[in-house]
Order: C-alpha cells, then structure tokens, then sequence
C-alpha cells in the first residue's frame, strides 16, 4: 500500500471529491486539515512547489497536485499504477441496461433521482466530475425555501443525496465521454470504458465556471489564482486580494474573502453589478471591499515560485494601464453549460444551452429530457434546478408509460 497524504480544510469541496475518488478505489491516506493545524500549511506550500490550494495529495512524497490532477491522471489511466493498485483488483468496465439514467449530481439530478426513484423506475445517477455541482463550491444559501437560517451549499447538497439514497437511488461516479441518442436504447459511455444502454435519460449536467482564458491565468493557477474562496480563500489571511466580475457570486466570494484578506478589489469590466439589490448592498457597505469599474484583468503578474504579485489592469474606458498589488484573484464571471458532449445531438442556443420544448423538459430527441442549467440561461438557481429536475422525472416517467403500453 502506498502512503498517500492529503491536505484539506473543513469546506472544500474538492477535497470531499478527492476523497471520494480515491475511497472508490480502495485506498486509505492521512489526511491533515490545515484548519485543524494552521502550522502545517508552509509545509504544505513548500511541499506543493508553491501551490496554494487543497486539496493537496502525495503517493510516497510525490505531489499528484489538486482533485484537478487526479481525475486527470485517473482519464489517462495512470492513476491506477500510482496508487499501486493490484491490476487484478481493477474493476473491469461494465456494461449494462437501465431504465432511466441520469447525469449529474447538482439540485437538478438529485431532484430527478428522488422523483424517479418514487416512481419506482430504479434510476441509476452518474456524478460527472463536479459531485454535487456548483453548490458544492458556494457558501450560504440563504434564498432556498425551507431553510430558513440558511444553509451551507454543501451540507444542503448532502442532504439532496440522502434523500435520493433513501429511496432507492444508484450511484456511479465517473464522468461521461460519449453518448449515441441516434437509436433507442440510448448508449451513454464513462470515460473508463463503462457502457450503458438507457431507456430514458435525464440530463443534468449543469455549468461551470468560467476563466478569462488568458495565459497568466492558467500558469498561476492554483498559485493565486482561483475560482473557489471556500476552498482557497485560508491561504490568504492577511493578504490583499481581487474579485473579477460583477454579479452575485463575485459579491459573494468578495464577502467571504473580507474574513481574510485586509482588502478586496472587485474589478468589473462596467459600472454597475449585475448582482441581486440585497448583494450589491452588502458589498458596498463593506469596508474591506473597493470596487475597479470599468476595468479588464491583461495580465496576472507573478512566477510559479512566488505566487500572484499583481494584476495588470486595464481601463475599457480611457485604456488606461495600472497595476494593482495582489496576491491573489478570484476568478467569478460567470458559467458555461456542461452540454458539449450533446453537440450536434441535441439542438443547443448559440452559448450550448440546451433547448428544451417550452414548459417541459423534452429535448429534440424523443426519451432525452433536460433539466437545471444545462438548458437555463436565464434564471440558474438551484430551486428552480430542482424544479427542472422534478418535470424532468414526471416527464420520463410518463413518457416510459406510454412506450411501455405501445
Ligand atoms: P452572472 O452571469 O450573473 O455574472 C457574471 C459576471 O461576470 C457579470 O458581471 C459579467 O459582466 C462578468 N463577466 C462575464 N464574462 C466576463 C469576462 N470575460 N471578463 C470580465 N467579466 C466578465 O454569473 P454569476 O456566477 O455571478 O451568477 C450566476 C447565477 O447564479 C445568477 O442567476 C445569480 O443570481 C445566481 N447566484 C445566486 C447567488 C445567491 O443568491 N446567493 C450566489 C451566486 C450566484 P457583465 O455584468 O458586464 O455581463
């Protein structure tokens, strides 16, 4: 057995993936929760090669990185050998007929997992690689019915899990790699070879957030450069920080970061916030927090030793250059619908929405039904996910019926 050594904090969602991940294949490690023992974290740094984000995991002292870099050595099939898994333990792929599967874990999928379940259709959900979704990344929810203290968006996603569990739901974890909606029964493929044939199937494959997509972004990430201020906001205590983008999540990460930083800047490329009244108005009365109108992100300065020294900024409006002294930048401008695999099978917007028949979930191909973000633009909030998610399994359900008897 190799020795494998995390290091995590208490809210993160990706060390909860991580952890997932390598408890599916067996293996044990030693986890060190950097909140639990601060002292640690230099360590962790130094250990990381700067890095600056948990999850953090070495196999016998070797750093494999970030859940990021182990779900991308476990696509290349070398995970495997790291961990030093015995071949003849290696689950071989499966094939396999259901009669309703869904893909996604978020408020969308687990809502469809809980409705099908009822109906007796034993649906099978396959996780894709954001368990849990975006929730799973946010902090407080505070708009959702029935919670009405609020609730951390991870312990509510626990709790759409239980329930779906309870009555019945199977999980797979892994991620989808291709699908075939040209005949029916539908092939859904994982990326580790599993193949299924599917009756019926439920799309909840939700969005994720999106980068600028410059050059510097990508090379310091995890180096100061994140999208996650749950995971990551704890390495920069004491430290001055930026927030690209104007709407609620930046206004949230911003907030949350003030518990660390000495001073947040939210730079946004207009001058006003797309942000909800009730947002915006907790941000601006933040003393911590200072607002960049009008304003583009050129350049994140630093080296992969050192980290995020700064932001080179840039005036939209009189192209005026500055620098702003950072040290980290949290990346929250928005979010792209995971539908790419769908292309050229279903009829997508122009942005890779899914589109669905007005009032209902029914895709263009007959047995696929959509719900959540994946086909929401517009309104993207985990109720009315949930929502999607209920009519998607009413939807199937009744669709499935009506085969049936023909
Ligand atoms: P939004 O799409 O609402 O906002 C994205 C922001 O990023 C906008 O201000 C946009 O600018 C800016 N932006 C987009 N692309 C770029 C770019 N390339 N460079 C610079 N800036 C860019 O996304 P959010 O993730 O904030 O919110 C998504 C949904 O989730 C919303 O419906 C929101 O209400 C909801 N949400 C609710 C929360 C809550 O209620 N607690 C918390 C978080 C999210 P511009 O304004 O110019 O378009």
């Amino acid at each position: 057995m190799p020795h494998v050594t995390m290091y995590t904090t208490t809210v993160c969602a990706f060390c909860l993936r991580a952890k997932s991940l390598l408890g599916q294949k067996g293996v044990e490690w030693e986890e060190i929760n950097l909140d639990e023992h601060p002292e640690r974290r230099k360590e962790m740094i130094q250990k990381a090669d700067g890095r600056r984000t948990v999850p953090q995991i070495f196999v016998n002292g070797r750093g494999l990185g970030g859940y990021d870099d182990i779900c991308a050595l476990d696509k290349e099939g070398k995970l495997d050998s790291i961990l030093e898994m015995d071949p003849e333990k290696i689950a071989p792929p499966i094939t396999a007929h259901y009669r309703v599967l869904i893909l996604g874990s978020g408020p969308a999928g687990l809502t469809a997992a809980i409705y099908a379940a009822r109906a007796n259709l034993n649906p099978v959900l396959v996780d894709g690689n954001e368990p849990g979704g975006q929730l799973t990344i946010t902090t407080e929810v505070e708009n959702y019915p029935g919670y009405a203290d609020g609730v951390q968006g991870p312990a509510m996603m626990d709790d759409f899990r239980k329930q779906a569990e309870r009555f019945g739901t199977q999980f797979i974890q892994g991620q989808v790699e291709k699908v075939d909606l040209s005949n029916r029964p539908f092939t859904v493929c994982l990326e580790k070879g599993d193949c299924f044939t599917v009756d019926a199937l439920i799309v909840a494959t939700g969005a994720s957030a999106k980068w600028l997509g410059i050059e510097s972004e990508t090379r310091l990430r995890n180096r100061g450069v994140s999208a996650c201020a749950t995971c990551d906001g704890f390495f920069f205590r004491g430290k001055p920080l930026a927030v690209v983008g104007g709407g609620d999540t930046a206004m949230e990460e911003a907030l949350f970061l003030t518990n660390f930083a000495t001073k947040v800047s939210v730079i946004h490329r207009r001058d006003s916030l797309r942000a909800s009244k009730v947002m915006q108005q907790r941000g601006e009365k933040n003393e911590k927090i200072e607002f960049v109108w009008n304003s583009v992100v050129e350049e994140v300065l630093g080296n992969e030793k050192d980290g995020v020294t700064g932001l080179k900024l840039r005036n939209i409006k009189n192209n005026e250059v500055s620098t702003l002294p950072v040290e980290g930048m949290f990346v929250a401008i928005g979010h792209v619908p995971n539908t790419q695999i769908f292309k050229g099978q279903l009829e997508m917007d122009d942005l890779g929405y899914i589109k669905v028949n007005s009032g209902s979930t029914y895709s263009s191909v007959e047995g696929v039904f959509v719900s959540g973000d994946a086909a929401d633009s517009v309104y993207r909030q985990a109720v009315t996910a949930a929502g999607t998610g209920c009519m998607a399994a009413i939807d199937a359900e009744r669709w499935l019926a009506i085969q049936e008897m023909n």
